[in-house]
């Protein structure tokens, strides 16, 4: 992403176009996060007493980092979810790897260098092999890896980590600070005093990093991709971000504070609000930490749980116990109310290393959602095991993505059937996306078979229209707006009639008030949106 305006800087409102990562408005001032703290390190020979002293410190500034780790660990698991803080579980592993203390203490004793020295080398060593590995999944464990180095360099200097300016006291204990970084990690995002802190700016890291999850389920909006943005700015500067659109604007005017809409003192966000007659309005969740929400909001069902996100943010594939617990946990939470789980839908944007799956020119159109679950049936496998036993403890409607056709859909429907053969299942739905125009030309055939249908606007307009749904270049284009489009969603409503099947809409663009009108217009009664968007829609209804 490219810088809009001038670099010139002092005080003049100047404007950035980054990409919107987590969703919110913010404004407050800067906190720079100083990534290069441990750039100068005291360096020294050690010899005779001076070496035992040395591993002292190494040996102690490992417990320490285990002990804050496992204390992460837990308050991870509490505020965000389990899958959350296995991110924290992968660095206490690294840590404590027998290998890694040897090769410290190897080097004090045979290289005769301090603790501090002794950390950076073995882990910069470390991260330099990691880096040649031939896996993308391995590759991005060197976050892990300068983390952990951080960590141990923050306790042998007396360092506390919370406290990132060194010292610059109005952006450290200033309330509503906007935290801006090179990256953002995992633990910056949820180390750092959430509380206080009301928005991230980055230089680098996508929307599907653990971190971008990470800071959705917060709550805290983030903008990410601004290149050079920490070196343009310091602390105490006023900031402007908007994590919906992607924009960020150093010294905003008041006037610019005004016309935004989200921090205007007019427009508080609703609270809950009732289930109204004629529209029944489900809530869209990733994490099963997200149900929370979706209960205050009073949401009528999850209508699409993205549950490839949990395996996105956990790193790795899940086994059968841990989906299970997840996906118990939200059926539970919703207390009778309809469950819909979609069926993994990993590929395109929502890339998983860890599958280590092969690179590919156009994610979008290739190893992605059904065509993915039909090339690994060991992944559908597992899941469709866990959804079985879900299912004994409430509703449970399997929302199969992607789909191109009938004969697809049937074929991953064989699949999950033959996998949960000898186990007891209940209330088990089987349904299917319309997000792929091909599977929406042949919407009759495929509600013969299938027992519901949702409509997914996000992925149907990027296909229909050609137009990428992530790329800010070609955001003027995503237009739903067209008349193609609405005939397209009639030719579904009229679809599932005749057929006497349940639609719904669970892309964003029936989260949009004005464009609600339409769908409902179309025949549409029942949508899924963010869970705080349930109260906006409701009202707009009434
Ligand atoms: C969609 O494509 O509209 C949809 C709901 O799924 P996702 O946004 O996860 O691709
Ligand atoms: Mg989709």
């Amino acid at each position: 992403m490219t810088l809009r305006a001038s670099h010139d800087l002092h005080n003049a409102e100047t404007r950035f176009a980054g990409l919107p990562i987590s969703e919110g408005v913010a404004a407050g001032r800067v906190c720079l996060f100083n990534e290069r703290r441990h750039s100068n390190l005291p360096s020294y020979r050690v010899s005779g007493e001076g070496k035992g002293r040395e591993k002292r410190r190494l040996k102690s500034a490992i417990t320490a980092v285990v002990e804050r780790i496992d204390g992460l660990v837990r308050e991870v698991a509490d505020r965000v979810g389990p899958a959350e803080a296995e991110i924290f579980r992968a660095q206490k592993v690294i840590l404590q790897d027998p290998t890694l203390t040897k090769q410290m203490m190897e080097l004090v004793d045979d290289g005769n260098v301090n603790a501090e020295l002794a950390v950076t080398r073995t882990l910069d060593d470390y991260e330099t092999r990691i880096q040649e590995v031939d896996s993308e999944y391995i590759r991005e464990r060197s976050t892990d890896i300068g983390e952990i180095r951080r960590r141990l360099l923050d306790v042998l200097r007396n360092m506390n980590p919370s406290l990132q300016c060194a010292g610059e006291e109005h952006c450290q204990r200033g309330r509503n600070r906007v935290i801006v970084a090179e990256e953002l990690t995992p633990s910056l995002t949820v180390e750092l005093d959430t509380k206080h802190t009301i928005g991230f700016i980055t230089e680098r890291g996508g929307p599907t990093s653990h971190a971008a999850i990470l800071a959705r389920a917060l709550g805290i909006p983030a903008v990410s991709g601004i290149e050079g943005i920490h070196g343009l700015i310091s602390c105490g500067t006023d900031v402007l971000l908007d994590g919906d659109s992607g924009e960020v604007v150093i010294w905003p005017t008041e006037e610019t504070l005004r016309r935004h809409p989200m921090l205007g003192p007019g427009l508080p966000r609703p609270g809950a609000v009732g289930p109204v007659t004629g529209l029944r309005v489900m809530a869209n969740i990733s994490l099963a930490s997200e149900v929370a929400e979706a209960v205050e909001m009073r949401a009528e069902g999850i209508g699409m749980y993205r549950t490839e996100f949990e395996f996105i943010a956990a790193g790795r594939t899940l086994d059968e116990e841990e989906q299970f617990e997840r996906y118990v946990s939200v059926v539970r939470a919703m207390d009778g109310r309809p469950v819909t789980f979609r069926l993994l839908d990993i590929g395109g944007d929502k890339a998983a290393s860890f599958l280590d799956l092969p690179e590919e020119p156009n994610p979008h159109l290739g190893l992605r959602g059904a065509r993915l679950l039909l090339a690994r049936p060991d992944l559908l496998r597992t899941q469709a095991r866990a959804l079985a036993r879900v299912s004994t403890h409430g509703p449970v409607s399997v929302l199969y993505p992607m789909i191109v056709d009938r004969e697809q859909f049937l074929t991953l429907k064989e699949l999950f059937l033959e996998s949960i053969r000898d186990m007891h299942a209940e209330h088990l739905e089987h349904g299917v996306m319309f997000e792929v125009p091909s599977a929406c030309l042949q919407a009759r055939e495929i509600l013969q078979v299938a027992e519901f249908g949702s409509i997914g606007t996000n992925d149907l307009i990027q296909y229909l229209f050609a137009v990428d749904r992530n790329n800010e270049l070609v955001a003027r284009d995503y237009n739903p707006d067209r008349s193609v489009f609405w005939s397209l969603i009639g030719d579904l409503v009229n679809a599932a009639n005749e057929v006497g099947r349940p639609i719904s809409v669970c892309g964003e663009a029936a989260g949009n008030p004005a464009l609600l009108m339409k769908f409902t217009d179309a025949g549409i009664q029942t949508v899924s949106v963010s869970a705080r968007l349930i109260p906006g829609l409701r009202l707009a209804v009434c």
